[in-house]
Formats: C-alpha cells, sequence, structure tokens
C-alpha cells in the first residue's frame, strides 16, 4: 500500500517509488475524503501528491486513458468542474494564473504517472515548469496551411 501521506513526495523524490507500489488504478478507487465536488461524469480533486499548493485534478469517473477516448458528454462534465476548479483557487487562494494539462497518451507515456486519463489544473508560478525551446523547422504559416488542408478521421 502505498503511502498517500507523503505529500511532499514530488520534491523528495519519492513518488516514483509511491507509484510503483500500487498495483491498481488509484483514480478508479479515489476516496470521498479528497474529492471536492463531483457530477455525472466526473470529479474534481485534489492532487495528493501536489506539485504546488492548489494543485487540484479533474477526472473522469470511467477508466478511459488517451484524450480521444473521452466522449463529448463526459469532456463537458470535465469542464464544468475544472471552471469549479478554477473558481475555487481564485477565491480562496487568491490564485491569479492556473495551466491546465492534459497528457494525450494511452498508458505512461507523455509524463503520466497514472494511465487513468487527468486534467491537471496547476497554479501557475514562474518557473514551475522550464521550457525546452526546440529548432522549429515548420515555419508556422506553412504549418497553419498544412494543418488547414489536412484530412483527418475520426477514429
Ligand atoms: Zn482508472
Amino acid at each position: 500500500m502505498p503511502d498517500y501521506s507523503d505529500y511532499h513526495a514530488r520534491k523528495n523524490g519519492s513518488y516514483g517509488d509511491i507509484w510503483t507500489k500500487t498495483g491498481r488504478c488509484v483514480f478508479c478507487d479515489l476516496k470521498d475524503k479528497y474529492i471536492i465536488a463531483k457530477n455525472a461524469d466526473a470529479v474534481l480533486t485534489v492532487n495528493l501528491f501536489p506539485y504546488i499548493d492548489g494543485n487540484l485534478l479533474v477526472i473522469p469517473k470511467t477508466h478511459v486513458e488517451g484524450f480521444l477516448d473521452i466522449s463529448p458528454k463526459v469532456w463537458g462534465s470535465m469542464r464544468n468542474l475544472t471552471e469549479l476548479g478554477i473558481r475555487l483557487l481564485q477565491n480562496e487562494l487568491k490564485i491569479g494564473e492556473i495551466w491546465l494539462n492534459y497528457k494525450t497518451s494511452r498508458g505512461l507515456t507523455s509524463g503520466k504517472s497514472v494511465s487513468h486519463g487527468h486534467l491537471v489544473i496547476m497554479p501557475y508560478t514562474d518557473g514551475i515548469m522550464k521550457w525546452n525551446y526546440q529548432e522549429i523547422t515548420i515555419p508556422p504559416i506553412e504549418l497553419a496551411e498544412r494543418l488547414r488542408n489536412a484530412k483527418i478521421s475520426n477514429n
């Protein structure tokens, strides 16, 4: 059983150990005491292992992983809880700027530590994450034209 009381795990480096010991989907087994609000399809919860004070999560109730696996109905429910989370942080913690982050992958790629899809509500502060500026190989005007003309399928 992981130690859920170690909320300093991100900073002290024990977070990786904690998640290798879970053995099940922690977001399918959320405890009510961590939930701030819920609706038909999703919950707004605290992050037990926060990056920063006010770090919240919006989690679909059904186990889905990739962004493209989330239905428009569930996404709408997640959006409503995201709005609530932002308003609560603004009103209760006086947090002004917030980043939203959803890692689109199925499984544990793209930096996920829990495969169950989740939207991260991250209070913004200068230096919370470091950008890694890359060489630009596609001029933006060409990218716009290419994507405008692209054919995509919905599956
Ligand atoms: Zn799950």
